[in-house]
């Protein structure tokens, strides 16, 4: 049996999964409209690439991957485009974001697929790509395109694949219950992620010891296949990476590090299915597997679900009664969070939709003050200091709440959980590192802008040192033509009376440099007759290139402030502009003189 290590803290809220577990998974009917985001994942979201009124296929791309860090979307049924607009998405917040919206013809038409049996004789670049093109980004986290975390593996050699089947959150058993009924594809998925990552000698299943089903279904599988199924005691939370890894290795991963920089990939259970399917049966990510339960809900149970179906449809097919409870929660009750519409649709990351009633989750009592106890800190799985964060959270001091590393907080809850003072501890840890995120963009912005004009102010000076330099080359050229034109007509009043020779090529030329000058020097001569003339045209020059450059000056601030990509043309503007009044107004004050 494997060894394992124990994360500090934690705590062990009443697990409640039994009741979404005493039916297998089921199917839904196909909901009338499919609402898919276009952002279900870290990165860029992807593109469109249907217009409405296009009928499309199951499994047919609709918007396609925007850069490197980003996956394609595809159709869960086939229908027609109905819609390519902002709605609802799953957000705490109730924001909108872009979505395309399918209206579903009940037929279920897949597009003609197919996938690959024999993967042990296919490049790892090539399965890589397969998995980028189903559209597989992690389903136990934050949503990492699974393409993007499998390329850093084939850079740097990866000795540990750690599997990730904790769901250690109350109520959620959507990987229990996948597991007990999926475990030979599963097992499957697991070995084509070998393949990709040049087989590691290392590959364990982390699971808790609360899924005995889950792990008896895994058993017939790995046998002889050198993967490791390494149960530990349960606990909440063990599946956040960091302690996942700590829990199976005892390593811990330093802040800032990736997995991949300590030669380990942690890749979620529910993930290596979907590979499966990518890889065997050329089937992109188009459903999950979600719980619903909940006091509220009337037959808790697991459905494999399609991406973008409406959360209300999921309550609907269950007997929701809303007046036994009006929250719904997206996730679980730790880390979840109450939506503000069930109109939002299940996305690629979707565990759990939890409706209980207000007996079985009462309504949080109003927060009283820290009485300093110190049961948040003791419970923290990071062995960070809540209380102390709470209050750098509240007097919004940044600095120190990096300091005191916010940002390893992987916002468990269970400070808040533990707190007997109710105070919304995660809550205020979201918000701070919202803001954090919010003040280092706005900073990167202005720090660019500002980089941006400055450069271009060097490059102006730059060419105004230039341009001097080649009229200080050319008034000397000119000096040296006249002394040269001086000295020839010397030279020719002297030779007048010796007999004449053959003209050098040189004094023709200083002959007509010197007429040029000449001719030129009468000109000016003849613009400076009339001086008052003169200062009233400069003084006209200045007043309207002040104008100019007052205008200039404003519409150069308005750029920067909106960072509108027009700061360099006009700040070369403005320069001119100053320029030309400053050369105006040295020629009035030598007229002056
Ligand atoms: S658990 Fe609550 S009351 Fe106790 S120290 Fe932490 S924040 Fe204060
Ligand atoms: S939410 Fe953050 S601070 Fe609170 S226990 Fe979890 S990791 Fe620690």
């Amino acid at each position: 049996m494997s060894r394992t290590w124990v994360t500090p803290g934690g705590v062990h809220p009443p697990e409640n999964k039994h009741q979404s577990l005493t039916q297998p998974i089921g199917q839904l009917p196909i909901p009338e409209k499919l609402i898919i985001p276009l952002s279900q994942h870290i990165g860029a979201p992807a593109t469109p690439c249907v217009e409405i009124g296009q009928q499309v296929l199951k499994g047919q791309v609709i918007a396609q991957a925007t850069g490197v860090v980003s996956i394609p979307m595809h159709a869960p049924s086939s229908g027609t485009i109905s819609a390519i607009e902002h709605r609802p998405i799953a957000h705490a917040s109730g924001m909108l974001a872009p979505c395309i919206e399918i209206t579903t013809d009940g037929a279920d038409t897949w597009i003609e697929h197919e996938g690959i049996s024999d993967y042990e004789h296919i490049s790892p670049s090539k399965l890589i790509e397969m998995v980028g093109n189903a559209g597989i980004s992690g389903m136990g986290g934050a949503g990492f395109p699974s393409a993007v975390k499998l390329n850093p593996g084939r850079q740097r050699p990866i000795d540990t694949l750690i599997v990730n089947a904790t769901e250690c959150e109350p109520y959620i058993t959507a990987d229990d219950s996948a597991i007990r009924e999926r475990a030979g594809e599963i097992i499957e998925g697991i070995k084509i992620l070998s393949a990709i990552l040049d087989h590691p000698t290392n590959i364990m299943i982390g699971i808790e010891d609360n899924k005995p089903e889950a792990i008896a279904a895994l058993a017939p599988h790995v046998e002889d296949s050198g993967i490791s199924v390494v149960v530990f005691p349960t606990k909440y939370p063990s599946g956040g990476e960091k302690q996942l890894i700590y829990i199976l290795t005892g390593k811990e991963l330093p802040t800032g590090k990736l997995p991949a920089d300590e030669g380990m990939i942690c890749i979620n259970i529910g993930t290596t299915y979907a590979i499966k399917r990518a890889v065997i049966d050329g089937e992109p990510l188009i459903s999950r597997v979600t719980t619903v339960t909940g006091d509220a809900v009337g037959t808790p149970r697991n459905y494999d679900t399609l991406i973008g179906t409406p959360v209300r449809h999921l309550l609907e097919h269950n007997q929701f009664d809303e007046q036994a409870g009006g929250r719904v929660i997206m996730g679980g009750p730790m880390m979840g969070f109450t939506l503000p519409s069930a109109d939002v649709p299940i996305v690629k990351t979707t565990n759990c939709i939890l409706a209980p009633s207000y007996a079985e989750i009462p309504d949080d009592d109003p927060a009283q003050p820290c009485i300093r106890c110190g049961m948040c800190a003791e419970a923290c799985p990071v062995s960070l200091l809540p209380q102390q964060l709470f209050w750098y959270a509240q007097a919004e001091e940044h600095d120190r709440l990096e300091a005191h590393n916010l940002f390893d907080c992987i916002e468990c809850g269970a400070c808040s959980y533990v707190c007997p003072s109710n105070i919304p501890l995660v809550q205020y840890y979201r918000a701070a590192k919202g803001d954090i995120r919010k003040a280092r963009e706005e900073k990167v912005k202005s720090d660019h802008a500002r980089e941006r004009f400055e450069f271009h102010k060097e490059r102006i000076e730059q060419a105004e040192r230039e341009k001097e330099a080649k009229r200080a080359a050319r008034r000397e050229a000119t000096q040296q033509a006249k002394a040269d034109h001086l000295a020839a007509t010397a030279n020719g009043s002297a030779a007048s009376s010796a007999p004449a020779t053959a003209t050098p090529a040189s004094a023709v030329s200083s002959s007509s440099a010197a007429d040029i000058i000449a001719a030129a020097q009468a000109r000016a001569a003849a613009k400076q007759a009339n001086p008052e003339d003169q200062r009233a045209k400069l003084e006209r020059t200045i007043a309207s290139a002040e104008q100019r450059l007052k205008m200039a000056e404003e519409k150069l601030a308005e750029a920067i402030n909106d960072d509108s990509g027009k700061q360099d043309k006009l700040s070369a503007a403005v320069e001119n502009t100053r320029q030309k009044l400053e050369q105006s107004k040295s020629k009035l004050a030598e007229l002056a003189e």
